[in-house]
């Protein structure tokens, strides 16, 4: 047996290029830094990583959903907030270092984000609108 990488991990099992950068927490296959999946600390090999995390939704992608609903039915402030949170989020489950389970909720938080933001544009469009009426039935 040859150890390649550090502390004698071996080789990544789709890159045997690639020194190993952990073992998965839960089959053990050894993979690199580019394969391995993280959730809440631990490594997972790839296809490990696409069974455990499609059923996980990620806590940031719930924060940034209901962020999404919050820039909708409360604040639209929070819109700006919603849109970068999901987006961050997606980024996050695109490095796999957040379970993919969320990807629906992240995009959806981003497209709450921008409902919420356009929401907002038409009722103070609305309201702009009711203003100059009220103001030039005013001067009658
Ligand atoms: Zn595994
Ligand atoms: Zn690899």
């Amino acid at each position: 047996m040859e150890a390649v990488g550090d502390a004698g991990l071996g080789v990544c099992a789709g890159h045997p290029e690639r020194a190993a950068a952990a073992p998965c927490s839960r089959c053990g296959t050894f993979a690199c830094a580019q394969c391995l999946g993280w959730l809440e600390g631990a490594p997972y090999c790839p296809p490990c990583w696409h069974r455990v995390s499609y059923r996980e939704e990620g806590r940031g992608s719930l924060v940034a959903l209901w962020t999404g609903v919050a820039s909708i039915f409360c604040c639209a402030a929070l819109a700006p907030v919603a849109i970068h949170l999901g987006r961050q989020e997606l980024r996050l489950i695109a490095e796999r270092r957040a379970p993919m389970g969320g990807t629906q909720n992240a995009q959806a938080a981003v497209w709450l984000g921008w409902t919420g933001a356009g929401l907002f544009g038409v009722a103070m469009l609305g309201m702009a609108c009711l203003w100059a009426t009220a103001a030039m039935l005013g001067q009658r």
